[in-house]
């Protein structure tokens, strides 16, 4: 058994850039404009920031120091988000390390990049690159064993990874890659706000990541100042912002929310986003919640210890990639 801790410890590798947003589908079928206090009244509720959590300098894969937002201590599952990690250095001690080969099964793992690049690799053959501006939605299902490491030795390298869970139903399912190349990522300019569409819907145009079964909205935002911005969100999903730059202020209530912190967002449909700095940049994330128990251990997420026990020895015996 030369599994070593550290390799199963990996998971919360990458960076990921995470911002699945739930916009779109609300609004439609929610007629009143009225605040009902009864069952069913969301509409036309303004997403407000309920809580503030600062990310937190961790140290991941063979020694990549990063922020996490979310996956730790301070704020563990966001159903059904699990983990936001940001990377971002220009100390290649601080990122040349990567993260060597690892497992995954139970979820998605998504990879988007601001600046620099990583190289993915896995155990049966897929490879690519993955550079500035670019996504990687990765769905591990029953299991991967792969590599996300630096492609460069020197200068800026900043990313994000974002963990989306799998129902149970789908949690071994064959594994699938949604590689989303820079151009192929819609980016529309509305009023003094720039707006890169990974998933999800904005102003009509659609994200190129498609069949993911939370029915994630992830949109990368750039204000300038005196930008203000509104997107629908459907009611039901759960929803937060993380800024990755300057600051922004959120919601009727226009809550500060600056770089390093993830806002989680109250129920409701609308979201709304003000900018009053010089600039403000955030990634605003969204999926319906699963309401499923979550176990997780290292690199594994399922829904019983058992299956987690079930995970590791798999990965021991080599078989975690073998299909049903
Ligand atoms: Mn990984």
């Amino acid at each position: 058994m030369s599994l070593s801790r550290r390799q199963l410890l990996v998971g919360g590798a990458i960076a990921v850039p995470a911002a699945a947003l739930a916009l779109g589908r609300c609004g439609g079928s929610e007629p009143a404009p009225v605040r009902a206090a009864s069952r069913g009244a969301s509409a036309q509720r303004t997403r407000e920031v309920e809580r503030l959590v600062a990310s937190q300098p961790t140290i991941e894969g063979a020694g990549v120091h990063l922020n996490r937002a979310l996956g730790g201590r301070a704020l563990n599952v966001l159903d059904p988000f699990l983990l936001l990690d940001e990377f971002q250095s220009d100390d290649p001690n601080d990122y040349v390390a990567g993260f060597p080969d690892h497992p995954h099964r139970g979820f998605e793992t998504v990879t988007y990049m601001i600046h620099g690049a990583m190289e993915h690799k896995d155990s049966v053959g897929n490879r690519g690159r993955l550079g500035p501006g670019s996504a990687q939605w990765m769905t591990a299902g029953h299991g991967i064993v792969h590599s996300e490491m630096p492609k460069q030795e020197s200068g800026l390298m900043w990313g994000f990874q974002l963990w989306v869970n799998l129902p149970a139903k789908d949690k071994m399912i064959r594994p699938r890659y949604q590689d989303i190349r820079p151009e192929t990522i819609p980016e529309l300019e509305r009023d003094h706000a720039r707006i890169r569409v990974v998933a999800g819907k904005a102003f009509d145009v659609e994200g190129p990541v498609l069949g993911i079964a939370v029915d994630p909205t992830f949109l990368d935002l750039a204000l300038t100042k005196g930008a203000t911005l509104e997107h629908p969100l459907s009611p039901d999903h759960t929803a937060f912002v993380y800024v990755t730059d300057g600051a922004v202020r959120i919601g009727d209530a226009k809550r500060e929310v600056r770089k390093g912190q993830l806002a989680i967002l109250t129920k409701g449909d609308r979201f709304s986003a003000f900018c009053d700095a010089s600039s403000g940049r955030l990634m605003l994330i969204a999926g319906r919640p699963l309401g499923e128990p979550v176990a997780r251990r290292g690199p594994f997420v399922m829904n019983t210890d058992e299956e987690i026990d079930r995970a590791y020895e798999d990965y021991r015996s080599g078989h975690l990639t073998d299909s049903i």
